[in-house]
């Protein structure tokens, strides 16, 4: 089962509780516009490298249409779209007044020069700018994507449509970017598994943790639960895997990553197989790298009481319906990797009243914004007698639907 299935699985779920009739379900899933885009890229060396652009632009209802930027071999439109219909819920579960769409090139950036990666991201700015900005539709970072990307495209836009910087987020801070947008999803992904935490009785300094992927994500919630007191005992990411029984030394290890780029070689915790990490001897564990990871055939061995989905469709369908039966708790992406879209808002908020807000600000209003949207999955999942993933959808579907009648068919 694919990404798409996955996502489509877990909507005919909830649209099923909802009653929607089946129409209403084939408007909310259809997307609004798929574009696909040849990008040409003359090389260093010459040579002509063909890549392919997506930009899925899934739902408006609830206004411009905001969702990331991938940049990495394996995106095709399947999962472009997938990714981009989660955007629609999630946008819509934390109630900032966006839509959902994504995007993406099938690239390898690694293999790209700094001056190679500059020209795709122009060309495919030069392909698809009739169809982004301010009010239409926000890309963002993603995987294989960061800041200077960002500036390059708000850079690109403003040729053809002049300076509006909020046509992009995730810039740079000294180029209209947003104070806390970096930390701000693995931040948010804490604040829930706190949220969490309280409402099972577990204080958080109590919890050990394990967190696949170092990147962003894994890495800022890593930063944040080991300043909360939590052990984070086991991490990984695409090179290994390390163990530390008495909670690792964050601070140190994002130093050594910092420095290798990678976790392997630190020399504060011992080296263990990367696929023991998802069943290892935790409370919590949070995938934070790439999706679906967590299978029918990992399941039953998870040994965690709570999954907190920092990652993107980490969980397939199957191996939710074993968490469900085995009582495990998981808030799910569309929740809880929502604290980056939220920053995003805020920082086109800023670029729109051309005004800067402070990072204590920014902290106060994402904390409020994810507790606020925690409560309310948490309040229908205890009266409809359903999972956190299902009342979030629940929640989500509703508000796009209601919009979608109210605005007019
Ligand atoms: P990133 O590229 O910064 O980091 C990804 C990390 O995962 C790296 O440490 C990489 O080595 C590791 N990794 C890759 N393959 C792995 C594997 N097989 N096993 C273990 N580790 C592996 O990406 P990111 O921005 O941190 O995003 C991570 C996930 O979070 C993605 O699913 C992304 O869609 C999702 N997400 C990111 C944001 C954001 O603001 N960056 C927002 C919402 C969701």
């Amino acid at each position: 089962m694919n990404s798409y299935e996955t996502t489509v699985r877990y909507f005919d779920h909830a649209a099923g509780l909802m009653g929607l009739s089946k129409n209403m379900q084939r408007l909310l899933l259809t997307p609004e516009r798929e574009v696909k885009v040849q990008i040409a890229l003359e090389r260093d060396n010459g040579e002509i490298a063909t890549f392919i652009g997506y930009r899925m632009q899934h739902d408006s209802a609830r206004g411009p249409m905001k969702g990331g930027l991938r940049f990495h071999p394996e995106v095709d439109a399947q999962e472009v779209l997938a990714l981009a219909t989660l955007m629609t819920w999630k946008t819509a579960i934390v109630n900032i007044p966006y839509g959902g769409a994504k995007g993406g090139i099938s690239v390898d950036v690694k293999a790209l020069s700094q001056g190679e990666l500059e020209r795709v991201t122009r060309k495919f700015v030069d392909e698809i700018h009739d169809i982004f900005g301010p009010d239409k539709d926000i890309p963002a970072p993603d995987m294989g994507t960061d800041a200077q990307v960002m500036a390059w495209i708000m850079n690109q836009y403003q040729k053809f449509h002049g300076f509006n910087p909020a046509c992009v987020t995730g810039k740079p801070v000294e180029l209209h970017g947003a104070e806390g947008r970096e930390e701000a999803t693995g931040r948010g992904v804490v604040t829930v598994t706190e949220a969490l935490l309280k409402r099972a009785n577990h204080p958080i300094s109590d919890v050990r943790v394990a967190i696949q992927g170092f990147g962003n994500v894994g890495s800022f919630a890593a930063r944040f639960l080991h300043e909360k007191g939590a052990k984070v005992v086991a991490v990984s990411d695409a090179f290994g895997a390390l163990w530390n029984n008495e909670g690792i030394d964050i601070p140190e290890l994002v130093r050594h990553v910092a420095q290798h780029k990678q976790v392997v070689g630190f020399n504060g915790a011992d080296k263990m197989p990367s696929d023991e990490l998802l069943v290892s001897d935790v409370d919590v564990l949070i995938p934070a790298a790439i999706g679906g990871v967590l299978t029918r055939d990992n399941a039953r061995e998870v040994r965690a009481k709570f999954v907190v989905e920092a990652a993107n469709n980490p969980t397939r369908p199957d191996a939710d319906k074993i968490f469900d039966q085995r009582e495990i708790l998981v808030v799910p992406d569309v929740l809880a990797n929502a604290g980056g879209v939220t920053v995003s808002y805020f920082e086109w908020v800023q670029n729109r009243q051309h005004f800067k807000w402070e990072l204590s600000r920014v902290r106060k209003e994402l904390d409020r914004i994810m507790i606020d949207s925690f409560d309310k999955v948490w309040t229908i999942a205890t009266e409809r007698k359903v999972s956190l993933r299902t009342a979030a959808y629940l929640l989500g579907i509703g508000r796009v639907g209601r919009a979608t009648v109210l605005g007019g068919i």
